[in-house]
């Protein structure tokens, strides 16, 4: 794990932070999660670590860049955690999964957290539920105004609208959490 978390830091790649993860394997636990899907491989350091948790956990995630991708796969077969953990190399936002999940976990392009959303809710199971990471943007999200890069700054400006949309989403009921770079938590409203 530390050698991911090495190549993670060297390659400039965003990984899940320490305290954002191991919220991440509690809340499995606790909630007796058993499938995922994740949006945003990147090198399978979060899948691993969610597989780990125990043999029964089940997950599918998708990731569009290639050289990540490979890099997944080399990993999860390092772990030998194959049978556990599926990668579909592909934009999430063009190909499709069927079957429903206990926990859809969001991790991808922090401009499409929307567009996510919106398509895979029909994969959630009724007492799911959706965790979307980055939501904090490196502490960046409460103060846009000292922001100077304009690509950044239209970044951060979806970033909050997508936490607008989770707060007026009268379909489910969302939870924002100061943990690792800001997590949120959306269930269904019954
Ligand atoms: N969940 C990982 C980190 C993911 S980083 C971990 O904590 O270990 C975000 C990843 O999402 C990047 O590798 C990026 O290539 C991928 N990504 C961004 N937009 C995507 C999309 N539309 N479809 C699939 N993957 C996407
Ligand atoms: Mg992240």
């Amino acid at each position: 794990m530390d050698r991911l978390e090495t190549y993670a830091l060297k390659n400039n790649i965003p990984i899940m932070q320490k305290d954002g993860i191991l919220f991440l394997i509690d809340y499995i636990k606790n909630y007796k999660i058993n499938t995922i899907l994740e949006i945003g491989t990147a090198i399978g350091y979060s899948a691993i670590n969610m597989a780990l948790i125990n043999e029964n956990i089940q997950i599918i995630t998708i990731e569009r860049d290639k050289e990540r991708y490979e890099e997944a796969m080399k990993n999860i077969a390092r772990f030998g955690l194959e049978k556990q953990i599926k990668v579909i190399l592909g934009d999430a936002l063009e190909i499709g999964v069927t079957g429903k999940f206990d926990l859809i976990f969001i991790d991808a392009a922090k401009a499409q957290y929307i567009k996510f959303f919106e398509k895979y809710k029909v994969n959630l199971n009724e007492h799911g539920v959706i965790i979307s990471d980055n939501l904090n943007f490196h502490g960046l999200t409460q103060k846009p105004e000292a922001i100077t890069s304009k690509n950044l700054r239209a970044l951060v400006t979806k970033i909050n609208k997508y936490k607008d949309f989770l707060k007026n989403n009268a379909e489910f009921k969302t939870s924002f959490l100061d943990i690792g770079d800001g997590l949120a938590i959306s269930k269904k409203v019954d």
